[in-house]
Order: structure tokens, then C-alpha cells, then sequence
């Protein structure tokens, strides 16, 4: 089952918990916009070179769309047609006034030059420059995408619009970025951690982690759970998996992927097959890295009693019934990573206001979000007797189609 199959089905079986009429359940099923762009640049070298370039526009009744570029040699319209979707939930369990999207551009950001990147960039943005802004739908980072990307479609687009900070979010801070965004995806994922644990009697400092996944999300994550005396045991990225039982120095680790590019070769850990990385001994599972990593073949070995899926998409259906069958408590997503749109939210707030907040109040306003998102949850638990998943999906699904019959269809 592809990603985007997975999601509809989750979709599917939201709307029959909440019993939504087939008429709302097929309007919120078909994207409002997809996008698909060539993108030819001149190579350092001085050849061509083409890429696609895609922009799936999910649905606009909570609010502008909002949702990351993502530039990843497997980026395909199908995947990204289910990231946007996800976005529309994942706002609304957030309950921040957006709906969703999703982009990204087909090629291996390792392969190519700043410059060549550069040139990508702006290419794309002038191909999409009339169907975003900021009251419209809202690019960010996503996986292989940064600061810097977003700093080159805000200079792109403002070439057309005027100067327009709000078009799009994670932006460097001189930019009129928000303080704390870097991290926001990563702090989220410790706010659900510790929202999880809490309501299990446990706490961060008495669980031990595995997270596969090291660049922005995970390493904030190991950071973070690190300073609040969560043992974390393995990471793994694509130059390997490292372990050490007693817990890794995460700050001395950071230093270390600063320097060399990746955690492979850390002094104070021994190597480990990435692939034995989710099933290693630990109480909770972070996969912080890329989509279908938890299918058939490796759930069955997992051995932590929570996952938090820090990463869009990592459990694949099959997975999800395997690992509910044993009693594992999942975290979905739409809820475990939405930080970072969260934190996104107040990027665009402060940006439109024309005034910046200190970093104190950008993370006590995002535990304030998450906390509320996780009752929130759990409530729509309790009313329909379901998975954590199945609570997130309801709630934000539900959220979403008030808000469309709110808006109604005369035309
Ligand atoms: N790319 C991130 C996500 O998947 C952030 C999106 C945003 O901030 O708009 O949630």
C-alpha cells in the first residue's frame, strides 16, 4: 500500500466513526490544487539539467494551506498528494487556522552545488510564484529543504508580490524568522513524548530511546530528550546506526555530525546494522527519518512499547494493525510532529503583526498546543474506542469537514 492509499484509508475509516456524509467525505478527498512543474537549470559545469517539481494543494477551509517543500530523489506526486493531506489534518489536530499542502522537487539535494540549489529554487518558485502567499498557501522546510531554501523563495517571490516575509515560514531569524522554529519540530515531539509518558505515570527520565534519524527533527528530539535525563541509546542516519546501552552523549554526538557529516565513526559508541536499529531494546521508538520504515517485515521485531512517529508516515497500515495486536502505543504524525507547523503558525503571526516574539514565549505557546492537541485526542479516543491514530484522525477530520459545511457550496 503506497503512502498515499494509506492515508485515504485512515481518512475512510474517520469518516465512518464520525458518520460524515459521502458528499463532505468525497470533497475532502480530492485535493483542491496539484501542481506539477519542469524545472531546467544550468549546471555549474555549464550543462542542462531538468527536474519535476510538484505542489499538491490539499484543502483550504480552516485557512490558508500551509506544508513544507521537501527536495528528495523519491518525491513523486502520489506521495506528495498523501504529505498534503496529512498537513490538513495535522493543522487542524493542531487546531491552527490552516489547511494543508505539500511540495517538492524530484532530485538529490546532496548532488547538487548552493549555487545549483540556488537556481532550483527560483526556478520553482517562479513556476508556482501565483498559487502561494500568504494568505493562500504558505511553503516551509521540509526534508532536504532549510532556512536558506525558504530565504531564496521569500527574495523570489517578493520580486513579483513586494517584499512579503510571510510567504513563507522557517526562514533565517534576520529574515523575520520566528526564534525557536529550528527546534520546534523536535521540542514537539518532547512536549508529545512527555504528554504520552505523563498519562502512562511515566517520564522522559526513566525511559530509555532509540531514534532513527539525525538530521533537524531527530537530533532535536535525542537533544532535548537528552537534557531532560531520557537515556538514548541508538541513532541512526544515512551514514549508519550507533549504540551505547548506557545512553549517548547526544551534545558531544552534535558536535561530532557538525564536523564529519554523520554519526558513523562516534568514539563513544559501537557500530550497529542500521537495519537491527527499530528492533533494538529500548521503551520508546522514535522514527525521525523517512516515510514506510515500519511495514510487515520489521514490525513484528520491534521492541519498544511506544512509538512516536516524529517522521510523516513511517508505519505503513500493516504495520499499524501488528503493532496495535501487541499492544503498542503509537503516537501518529499528525500529532507527534506537528511542532513544527505549529511553530510555523506563530512564525506567520508575528510576520503579519510586524512584531517579533522572545524564544521563552514561542515554547511555552507550543507546550500549550501540543498539551491541548493530546487531550484533545484522547478524548475523541474514549468517544469512539480507538488507537491514538484513529483519535488524531477523527479529531482533525472532524474539525475539517465542520468547518467546510460551515462554509457550505452555493455557488
Ligand atoms: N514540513 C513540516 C511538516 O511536515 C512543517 C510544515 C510547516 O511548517 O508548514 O510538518
Amino acid at each position: 500500500m503506497n503512502a498515499l492509499e494509506a492515508t485515504n484509508l485512515y481518512f475512510k475509516r474517520a469518516v465512518k466513526l464520525l458518520q460524515l456524509d459521502s458528499k463532505v467525505e468525497r470533497s475532502l478527498l480530492i485535493p483542491f490544487r496539484e501542481i506539477k512543474v519542469e524545472c531546467t537549470i544550468p549546471r555549474d559545469d555549464g550543462t542542462l539539467s531538468s527536474y519535476v517539481g510538484f505542489r499538491v494543494q490539499h484543502d483550504n477551509s480552516r485557512g490558508p494551506m500551509k506544508g513544507g517543500i521537501r527536495y528528495h530523489p523519491e518525491v513523486e506526486l502520489n506521495e506528495v498528494n498523501a504529505l498534503a493531506q496529512l498537513m490538513t489534518w495535522k493543522s487542524a489536530v493542531a487546531n491552527i487556522p490552516y489547511g494543508g499542502a505539500k511540495g517538492g522537487i524530484g532530485c538529490n539535494p546532496r548532488d547538487l552545488s548552493p549555487t545549483e540549489l540556488e537556481r532550483l529554487t527560483r526556478v520553482f518558485t517562479q513556476k508556482i510564484h501565483d498559487v502561494i502567499g500568504p494568505n493562500l498557501d504558505i511553503p516551509a522546510p521540509d526534508m532536504g529543504t532549510s532556512a536558506q531554501t525558504m530565504a531564496w523563495i521569500l527574495d523570489e517571490y517578493s520580486k513579483f508580490h513586494g517584499y512579503t516575509p510571510g510567504v513563507v515560514t522557517g526562514k533565517p531569524v534576520d529574515l523575520g524568522g520566528s526564534l525557536g522554529r529550528e527546534a520546534a519540530t523536535g521540542r514537539g515531539v518532547l512536549f508529545a513524548t512527555e504528554a504520552l509518558l505523563k498519562d502512562h505515570n511515566l517520564s522522559i527520565r526513566d525511559q530509555s530511546f532509540v531514534v532513527q534519524g539525525f538530521g533537524n527533527v531527530g537530533s532535536w528530539a535525542s537533544k532535548l530528550i537528552h537534557e531532560q535525563g531520557g537515556k538514548v541509546k541508538a541513532v541512526s542516519d544515512v551514514t549508519g546506526a550507533i549504540k551505547n546501552n548506557a545512553g549517548l552523549d547526544i551534545t558531544a554526538l552534535t558536535d561530532y555530525v557538525q564536523k564529519t557529516g554523520g554519526v558513523k565513526g562516534f568514539q563513544d559508541a559501537e557500530a550497529l546494522d542500521p537495519a537491527a536499529l527499530l528492533s533494538e531494546d529500548c521503551d520508546v521508538l522514535i522514527p525521525a527519518a523517512l516515510g514506510g520504515v515500519l511495514n510487515a517485515e520489521t514490525a513484528k521485531d520491534v521492541r519498544a512499547k511506544f512509538i512516536v512517529e516524529a517522521a510523516n508516515h513511517p508505519t505503513d497500515p500493516v504495520a499499524d494493525e501488528i503493532l496495535e495486536k501487541r499492544g503498542v502505543i503509537i503516537l501518529p504524525d499528525i500529532y507527534a510532529n506537528c511542532g513544527g507547523v505549529t511553530v510555523s503558525y506563530f512564525e506567520w503571526v508575528q510576520n503579519i503583526q510586524g512584531f517579533p516574539w522572545e524564544e521563552e514565549k514561542v515554547n511555552s505557546n507550543l507546550k500549550k498546543y501540543m498539551e491541548r492537541a493530546y487531550t484533545n485526542i484522547k478524548e475523541l479516543c474514549n468517544t469512539h474506542n480507538c488507537s491514538p491514530r484513529m483519535g488524531a484522525f477523527t479529531l482533525g477530520v472532524h474539525r475539517v469537514a465542520r468547518a467546510t459545511l460551515l462554509r457550505g457550496w452555493e455557488a
